[in-house]
């Protein structure tokens, strides 16, 4: 699952993201609502944490912009101010779900995991490349027949790249999108085809076959 979080007290913003991680949510930030909305215009996010008291356009309208868009994914808002009014403004402008502030961190992530089951109720909450595929509310990844058994960090690792499937990641986006350090040369990237891989990964999903896919190491 991958979720977008718009706030722009930086400090908070890294407590979101750090335990949205560590549940094995893949997390983008942004920390204004201009950004808010190229990043969610480019990438198909499965739920949208957003702040109200934004910097410039505000997270109320950066939402009506969304829906107006036709934007779908589902929004839990989040303010300082936890006024009925307000609330009651956010959830008609389109919002789904509704955090005043301050928050524990448990309850934004059990908010966010209901939002996004929620979500994927509409659509396809499965992967799949090739004959690769994976379940982003399970967690379960297969290879064919085979069921393959993952660690957190290996599935964090696992659904950021088949959802980057085609494209080139480098490892600083590895590391800022998924939280996961690639230990590889410094001018290695890693790419979505058939080939080599991480290595634990490519092992544990292929240790035989000649054209295994997942992340192939090119200098
Ligand atoms: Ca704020």
């Amino acid at each position: 699952m991958r979720v977008l979080v718009v706030e722009d007290e930086k400090k908070t913003a890294s407590f979101v993201r750090k335990a949205l991680q560590a549940e094995g949510f893949a997390v983008d930030v942004c920390h204004n609502g201009d950004d808010a909305l190229a990043a969610a215009r480019a990438t198909p996010f499965d739920g949208i944490v957003l702040d109200i008291m934004l910097p410039g356009r505000d997270g109320l309208s950066v939402l009506r912009q969304l829906r107006e868009r036709k934007n779908v994914t589902p929004v839990l808002l989040l303010s300082a101010r936890g006024e009925v009014n307000e609330r009651v403004e956010g959830l008609n402008a389109g919002a789904d779900d509704y955090l005043p502030k301050p928050f524990e961190l448990v309850e934004l992530v059990a908010r966010v995991r209901a939002l996004t089951r929620r979500g994927g109720e509409t659509k396809s909450t499965v992967l799949s490349v090739a004959d690769l595929t994976l379940d982003t509310l399970t967690r379960q990844a297969q290879r064919g027949e085979t069921s393959i058994e993952l660690t957190v960090r290996e599935y964090r690792l696992l659904e950021f790249l088949m959802r980057s499937a085609g494209r080139l990641c480098g490892r600083m986006m590895i590391l800022e999108k998924s939280g996961i350090m690639i230990s590889t040369p410094a001018r290695t990237w890693l790419t979505f085809t058939s080939g080599g891989c991480a290595k634990k990964l490519t092992r544990t999903l292929n240790p035989s076959c000649s054209t295994p896919f997942v992340a192939r190491a090119m200098c």
